[in-house]
């Protein structure tokens, strides 16, 4: 078998695929919520099979690619009509090869020029005065109306893919949703009921990791359930 091909994907590894996506309507994008690579913002998504003796670290847009239009894209690359790297919305996504891939940024750069000069408005100070704004969680359309940017302008400062230099007390860029105090009681009610990690990220819409950091104390150690004891017990 070619190392490079993707590995048959089955149901679970389907179900914690999209468990990881912010999953919208089909003209919006569609976040990636957990591992990002740093070099070009694509998703990542690790197979792990002892019995198979696999261990893969794949794309999250070929994934997307493939459950949808059935094929693996390899060996075309995956690019993206929205310009945004961390995108899995399928219909965002066509195949293309190297050439295609300097012509998708050439032409990527055509569209969001407009972006690009939004971007290239915002001062320091505005992106100072930004990144306080989304410590107190005011939404981001607003954000984008009171500074005449496009919301995915104000997305890209939260996530940290734009302005990282501008630092701000208390910002931290935003890895999916935040999950609220009561959230997290529930969360650990449902961890000592044995519940599986996937199951309880699936109905929180968080990355499986929240959910075993919090099950391991790496966080939320300040929100006490009685009878909830951190643990690094291994369970699947
Ligand atoms: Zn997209």
């Amino acid at each position: 078998m070619n190392p490079k091909r993707l590995p048959k994907l089955y149901k679970k590894d389907i179900f914690r695929f999209w468990s990881k996506v912010d999953q919208r309507g089909v003209d919006e994008c569609w976040s990636w919520t957990c591992t990002t690579r740093s070099s070009d913002n694509r998703g990542q998504f690790a197979i792990v099979r002892r019995g198979e003796n696999l261990k893969r670290t794949l794309k999250a847009p070929r994934i997307s690619y493939a459950l949808h239009y059935e094929r693996d894209p390899y060996p075309d690359y995956v690019l993206h009509s929205c310009n945004n790297a961390n995108c899995v919305n399928p219909h965002h996504l066509r195949l293309g090869n190297t050439k295609d891939n300097s012509a998708d940024s050439i032409a990527a750069g055509t569209q969001i020029k407009g972006e690009k000069v939004h971007l290239a408005k915002l001062t320091d100070k505005n992106v100072r005065e930004i990144k306080v704004a989304l410590t107190d969680d005011v939404p981001v359309k607003d954000l984008a109306e009171d500074f005449k940017v496009d919301p995915s302008t104000i997305r890209n400062i939260r996530r940290g893919v734009t302005w990282k230099h501008i630092e701000v007390l208390g910002f931290f860029p935003y890895q999916g949703k935040r999950l609220s105090e009561t959230e997290v009681r529930e969360i650990k009610l449902a961890l000592l009921r044995g519940e599986f990690l996937h199951k309880i990220a699936q109905r929180y819409g968080v990355c499986v990791s929240t959910i075993s950091h919090i099950k391991t104390g790496k966080d939320w150690t300040h929100v006490e359930v009685p009878g909830f004891k951190p643990s690094t017990r291994r369970t699947s």
